[in-house]
């Protein structure tokens, strides 16, 4: 029978979508109906096995699952022995203290004594004990945020993203303890030909990832301007320059980081580019 890589996936929830996603765009196609726990990728030897985030990483840990995608802070707050393979850059969020806005909060030592709500009591014992403060853990699976409103903590200990859930809870952010993205784990001890899976599959993940964060630039400009264009152009060993039929006039062809690109696009304008067309990248192989 041929070896197939099983990989847990959040059947629902914020992490599914973009899992999934990142899976298709690797060129794995899974067809998922619904009602079904176990599904196979049509082209390639992976079957997805579709869990609560909660019960991912100890799946993974035994070997249920051969690989996993699931947050940094819920593998942390299981202490599952899985091997951290790759960080995937979505799911991005922090968990962190928040104390009702009218409280004088002056530092950690304000917990000492307290009562603090959350989802994530171990993660939360392992920072109190390293800060030396005693604060009883009140262990709550949802709304955390209420808790202060409803009289049952002193504070809250819990995932933040954008803290637009703190402000309408009367919460102010006080402490992060630590930040968090979605991971793809490994169980230890894989097999040659399921690691060999693993790894093309990583390998596509990085071509679809280093793609993401690039465009690709087109400008005209006449060839006197051409130097002081490629001056302007970060970090790019040689641009491609192709003739016009316009003669005196060439083509620039490059790759630029979406993070540099606002700022040299007027630069280039300066130096002389014109019909400057910018274009998605898919994928790029390094
Ligand atoms: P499940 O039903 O699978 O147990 P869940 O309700 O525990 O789902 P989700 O809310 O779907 O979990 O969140 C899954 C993960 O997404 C979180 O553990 C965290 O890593 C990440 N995440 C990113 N941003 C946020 C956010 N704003 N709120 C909650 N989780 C977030
Ligand atoms: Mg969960």
């Amino acid at each position: 029978m041929e070896t197939k890589l099983r990989i847990a996936v959040q059947s629902k929830g914020r992490l599914n979508e973009d899992t999934m996603g990142l899976l298709a765009e690797a060129g794995i196609k899974v067809s998922v109906s619904k009602r079904s726990l176990l599904a196979e990728a049509r082209n390639f030897p992976v079957e997805v096995l579709f869990l609560r985030d909660d019960d991912i990483p100890r799946t993974v840990a035994d070997g249920v699952a051969d690989a996993g995608v699931v947050g940094q802070n819920e593998l942390a707050e299981r202490e599952a022995h899985a091997e951290v393979v790759r960080h995937l850059g979505f799911g991005a969020c922090r968990l962190s203290l928040a104390v009702p806005k009218s409280e004088n909060y002056t530092g950690l030592d304000w917990f000492e004594g307290r009562t603090i709500a959350t989802s994530y009591p171990v993660i939360l014992q392992k920072f109190l004990d390293e800060k030396g403060i005693h604060a009883a853990i009140h262990v709550i699976t949802g709304s955390v945020e209420v808790s202060t409103g409803i009289g049952l903590a002193d504070a809250i200990f819990d995932i933040v993203s954008s803290g637009s859930t703190l402000v309408s809870n009367n919460l102010r952010e006080v402490e992060v303890v630590m930040k968090s993205d979605a991971l793809l784990i490994a169980a230890p001890g894989l097999s040659e030909e399921k690691r060999a899976i693993l790894d093309e599959i990583l390998f596509r993940i990085e071509a679809v990832q280093s793609a993401a964060d690039k465009k690709y630039v087109m400008m005209n400009a006449p060839r006197a301007c051409l130097d002081a264009i490629i001056e302007v152009l970060p970090g790019i060993k040689s641009p491609t320059v192709m003739p016009l039929a316009q003669e005196d006039w060439c083509s620039i062809h490059t790759v630029l980081d979406e993070s540099h690109f606002w700022h040299i696009i007027g630069k280039l304008k300066e130096a002389g580019a014109q019909g400057i067309l910018v274009l998605p990248i898919e994928k790029m192989i390094l």
